[in-house]
């Protein structure tokens, strides 16, 4: 058996219930094989593989807090600080009432490549809690919000880990975690990324996953001679990735027709009017069916199945898994060209695979959702700096950062003769950096 096959049933025994993380496992050693197998006796020799599949440190904790009603409410919080090898843990936290330690565990190991192809200096975490923010007033948020940071400051740091937004964790959330991380503490630190602007918050930060993922499918769909202008795009989700993967591809010419929520998915053929998805979701927290209210010739349709729409790019940008093999299947007779993954590991693995075997370009999350953690990294050299990039400024960065990582995953690709297979240049781009580092720093 391969070194990676082993390794691989190895996380399967051990992990028992944790069917995220055997799959981004699964899924970067499959691409690692033609690396690995190269120099297998010394992978071998330094336990490299055993070392990157186990997160340095987990902490799970109890958060109490009290609901409006006056009832005590319990939660489950964690922390998974997976690899520090080339920086301090970055990653975010998701609140959302499907986390369990497997999901945190999953989107922690994506981490640690998705931030080494960003270039800067930052290892590889996750966060989070079972809680869901949904429904629950301001006062509960931030009774929440308050309780779990008064266990996981004890474990962060600006130089140690720097957590972040994701699902259910936004500028709100932040700033409730941040204000407890401070009363605490006593420290005015760069702790926590995606802050407000007023309190060491980085413009465009909260565009930087959307507009990240639209820049870097730019380079991938110029780089076969082709052009967004005038395609038809259909952007799963309707957060914040969502929302500002659609403002992006609008202004680079695009037509983007369909946007869902975890109910139901709106179709309006003259093209969505963002502002309204923003009025819905960003200032109402409503559902994204008030759009076919307020938008004639748009529909709404309940459930899933925005995938019978016919387009030519497909992002998803909703959550893990969300498309599976029979809707590629579908995109690809209705004439997809390219899928951008603005999620973390939306696409199974199966559907990945049909996607690539039909000639489909398609760029993995940790990849084409990098831009988020990246500015995250600027956000952080600006609080460390104590000064503020201009708009201009860090959407230039992120822009330069955006084209390098493809750049990086092209070349990659080409290297091992896989040209186009981005998910195999990723991972390798990804897998080199932090290993180099892994092994000059000894066995710890
Ligand atoms: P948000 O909470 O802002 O938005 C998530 C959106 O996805 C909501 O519209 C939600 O709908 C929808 N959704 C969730 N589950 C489903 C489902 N099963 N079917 C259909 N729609 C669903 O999260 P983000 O936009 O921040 O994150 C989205 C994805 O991007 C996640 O995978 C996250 O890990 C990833 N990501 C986020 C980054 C960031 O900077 N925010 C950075 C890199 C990756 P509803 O409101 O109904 O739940």
């Amino acid at each position: 058996m391969s070194y990676t096959e082993e390794i691989y049933e190895r996380v399967v025994a051990q992990n028992p219930n944790e069917p995220e993380f055997h799959q981004a496992v699964k899924e970067v050693l499959d691409s690692l094989k033609v690396v690995i197998d190269k120099n297998e006796e010394e992978y071998r020799r330094l336990s490299i593989l055993e070392r990157l599949v186990e997160p340095e440190r987990i902490v799970s904790f109890r958060v109490p807090w009290i609901d409006d009603k006056g009832t005590v409410q319990v939660n489950k919080g964690y922390r998974v600080q997976f690899n520090s090898a080339i920086g301090p843990y970055k990653g975010g936290l998701r609140f959302h009432p499907t986390v369990n330690q497997g999901i945190l565990k999953f989107l922690g190991f994506e981490q640690i490549f998705k931030n080494s192809l960003t270039g800067l200096p930052i290892g590889g975490g996750k966060g989070g809690s079972n809680f869901d923010p949904k429904g629950k007033s301001d006062r509960e948020v931030m009774a929440f919000c308050q309780s779990f940071m008064t266990e996981l400051c004890k474990y962060i740091g600006k130089d140690e880990d720097v957590p972040a937004g994701d699902i259910g964790v936004g500028g709100r959330e932040i700033g409730y975690l941040y204000g407890q991380y401070k009363r605490i503490t006593g420290l005015y630190e760069g702790v926590l990324t995606g802050k407000g602007l007023n309190f060491g918050g980085s413009l465009i930060r909260t565009q930087a996953t959307g507009y990240g993922l639209v820049y870097i499918l730019d380079e991938m769909v110029k780089a076969h001679n082709d052009t967004l202008e005038g395609k038809t795009v259909i952007v799963t989700g309707s957060g914040n990735v969502a929302i500002y993967a659609v403002e992006k591809a609008t202004q680079l010419g695009a037509k983007v027709v369909a946007m869902c929520d975890s109910n139901g998915y709106i179709h309006d053929p003259d093209g969505i009017k963002l502002d309204v998805v923003k009025d819905i979701k960003e200032v109402k927290r409503g559902r994204i069916k008030e759009y076919a209210d307020r938008v004639p010739g748009s529909t709404y349709t309940e459930g899933t199945g925005i995938w019978n729409i016919k387009c030519d790019i497909y992002l998803p940008c909703a959550t893990q898994n969300e498309l599976a093999l029979d809707a590629v299947k579908t995109l690809v007779a209705n004439g997809v060209k390219y899928v951008a993954e603005g999620a973390n590991m939306p696409t199974t693995l199966d559907a990945t695979e049909y996607l690539q075997e039909q000639g489909i370009l398609f760029m993995p999350g940790k990849a084409a959702n990098a831009g988020g953690v990246a500015t995250s990294a600027l956000e952080m050299s600006q609080n460390s700096m104590r000064l503020s990039w201009s708009a201009e400024e860090v959407d230039a960065r992120l822009k330069e950062i955006m084209v390098n990582i493809f750049k990086k995953v092209s070349e990659a690709a080409d290297r091992y003769d896989l040209t186009d297979n981005y998910v195999v240049g990723a991972n390798i781009a990804g897998f080199e950096k932090v290993v180099d580092a892994m092994k000059a720093q000894g066995i710890v």
